[in-house]
């Protein structure tokens, strides 16, 4: 490992945080038995958030943020993993208590790292990125909840971003069909292109609604909360599970039981941080196995590593269509 490398370091300050690219050597790494050249990363909406400032992600000053990386061991004391293997690394507390992946080494503990997925390169699983692991875990769920495509449409929410991108891709394949919430009606031949059937404005969801509505969807994905996600409970047919990942709409659900305790609607959380590794482990073969790798090609894009500063504030504002890897040179 070199004496020195580059990071981008979000440190306090007493008007609130800055960030800044600088150098780092091998004391500055946190403890762990393994250490990885880090080779790829990329912008979650959390990375905005920590980035920003928006929220309080980071728990421990300073911090490298990046909530994600694949890389290549450098040294490890861990029994599974050897140098030269290639690795991936989702949540864990990385960007909140332990150093994260916007750095070119990074030391973690072995237990968190899952072995890069024959059939994936290292940029390939960042273009999934914790986004995509987490669109996984949803459709885990509405399978483990009994979803199958015969027992009607499935509705994916913040269907441009990362996690609703890569869930439309995933369910269309799987053979459901597939209809996309959007704030950005401009995309819906890109969501089409990814298997969505129907678009559904989202004002049609964003708004105060009824405690039961018609029911339209067998079972849904939400990487939105808030008002959305009441009125898609509100909208989820008898029997069905709606997977809620995410708050891009707001953290709050402004919603009543009637879908629970009249139609029997399961309301199943996602999370992928603490996520145990055997379901990490499974969330991972099934990308490798169900994400065509056409589809993922179409709704990523690739950038120097160098512009993720710029990446937290767009994803934020919204701007991000998908899923973007980053290059760490
Ligand atoms: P993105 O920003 O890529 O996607 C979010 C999408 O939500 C946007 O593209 C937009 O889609 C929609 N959206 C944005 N603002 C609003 C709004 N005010 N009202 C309604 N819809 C809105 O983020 P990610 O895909 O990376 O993450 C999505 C969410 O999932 C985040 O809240 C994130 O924190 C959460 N998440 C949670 C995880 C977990 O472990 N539970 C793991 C990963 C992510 P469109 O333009 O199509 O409407």
């Amino acid at each position: 490992m070199t004496e020195k490398f580059e990071a981008l370091l979000l440190t306090k300050t007493e008007t609130g945080q800055a960030v800044a690219w600088t150098e780092l050597s091998d004391a500055d790494l946190m403890p762990g038995d393994v250490t990885v050249r880090v080779t790829h990363s990329t912008v979650n909406y959390k990375d905005g958030l920590a980035i920003t400032g928006k929220a309080p992600v980071v728990r421990r000053w300073p911090m490298v943020p990046g909530i994600d990386f694949a890389g290549v061991v450098e040294s490890s004391s861990h029994p599974d993993f050897t140098p030269g293997d290639e690795v991936v690394l989702n949540g864990w507390g990385t960007s909140e208590t332990h150093l994260g992946g916007y750095a070119q080494f990074s030391r973690v503990k072995g237990e968190w790292l899952v072995p890069l997925p024959a059939g994936l390169s290292r940029a390939d699983a960042m273009a999934i990125g914790t986004a995509g692991y987490t669109a996984m875990l949803c459709v885990l769920a509405l399978e483990a909840h009994g979803v199958t495509p015969d027992k009607g449409p499935v509705l994916v929410t913040g269907a441009s971003g990362g996690v609703g991108s890569v869930a439309v891709a995933l369910l269309s394949k799987l053979g459901f069909t597939v209809h996309a919430s959007t704030g950005r009606p401009e995309e819906e031949g890109y969501l089409k292109s990814l298997g969505a059937s129907e678009i559904v404005a989202r004002q049609e969801l964003s708004a105060p609604g009824k405690p039961l509505g018609r029911e339209r969807w067998a079972g849904a994905v939400d990487s939105v909360g808030s008002h959305t996600l009441a009125n898609v409970l509100a909208q989820t047919k008898y029997g069905g599970t709606v997977a809620a990942c995410g708050l891009a709409q707001g953290l709050d659900l402004p919603a009543s039981v009637a879908p629970f305790i009249l139609r029997g609607v399961t309301l199943a959380g996602i999370d992928s941080v603490m996520a145990p590794k055997a379901k990490r482990l499974e969330a991972w073969a099934r990308l490798a196995q169900d994400l065509d790798r056409a589809k993922l090609a179409a709704l990523t894009t690739t950038h120097s590593w160098k512009d993720a500063v710029t990446l937290a504030e767009d994803i934020l504002a919204g701007k991000v269509r998908g899923r973007v890897v980053l290059e760490v040179a």
